[in-house]
């Protein structure tokens, strides 16, 4: 499948989940998670049209971002991957939205970052939603501290971000970050990758993130 083939194809799934629960897809996002991937397969995406990017680590976006974004105007790029605190200004300079908040000393890092650079990318605030030790996000418990954190601190909280387990039914992590951002009080929800988008999006996903259904498998 050429670039432009599997962005329609993702598109489609989007669209056609979207409606089997009676949502607008166009209420739905799709960030095309570029992370490996150099510009020049990029590129035919920005050429089909596609403007909202994710990457997972800063020194990798800040190498192959600003060339392409002089070249093609419009791009939204989103952090997907752990950030450490010491790299929060660069995060806020290039990244207009971080999927990743999940400690009170980044939300700190990311006020310090927002007076010394003017700039306060949207937020997601990552839960551990199945609870694995290797994985980033903070505990379900620790959900409403952290979000009057983030609130306290001025962040603009865009809603929820989680990664499921592997290998097991993701369907029910979805659904219970869906709950926890109702009982929250947040509206985003940041969920759903290549291989399980559509169970995403007919449980209230309004990110998806989608790497190798657009970019094939990374090396
Ligand atoms: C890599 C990555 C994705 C994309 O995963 P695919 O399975 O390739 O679609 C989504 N979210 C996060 C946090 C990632 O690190």
């Amino acid at each position: 499948m050429s670039p432009r083939e599997s962005l329609a194809t993702v598109h489609d799934r989007i669209a056609h989940a979207a409606r089997l629960a009676g949502r607008d897809p166009a209420n739905v996002t799709l960030v095309a998670v570029s992370k490996t991937h150099p510009a020049e397969a990029i590129r035919p995406l920005l050429d089909a049209g596609q403007r909202v990017f994710g990457e997972n680590r800063v020194a990798e976006a800040e190498a192959k971002w600003p060339a392409l974004r002089d070249e093609y105007p419009g791009v939204e790029l989103h952090l997907v991957g752990q950030l450490q605190s010491n790299k929060a200004d660069a995060a806020a300079v290039l990244f207009d939205c971080i999927h990743s908040l999940d400690r009170p000393s980044l939300v700190a890092a990311l006020a310090r970052a927002a007076e010394r650079t003017g700039r306060a990318p949207r937020c997601f605030v990552q839960v551990n939603i199945g609870d694995e030790p290797q994985k980033g996000g903070c505990a379900i418990a620790d959900l409403p501290a952290l979000l009057a954190e983030a609130r306290g601190a001025a962040l603009p909280v865009a809603g929820l971000m989680a990664v499921p387990p592997a290998g097991v039914e993701a369907a029910p992590y979805f659904a219970l970050l869906a709950k926890l951002a109702r009982d929250n009080g947040v509206a985003g929800l940041s969920m759903g990758m290549s291989d399980d988008l559509e169970a995403a999006v007919m449980l209230g996903a309004t990110y998806v993130r989608v790497g190798s259904a657009l970019f094939g498998a990374r090396a």
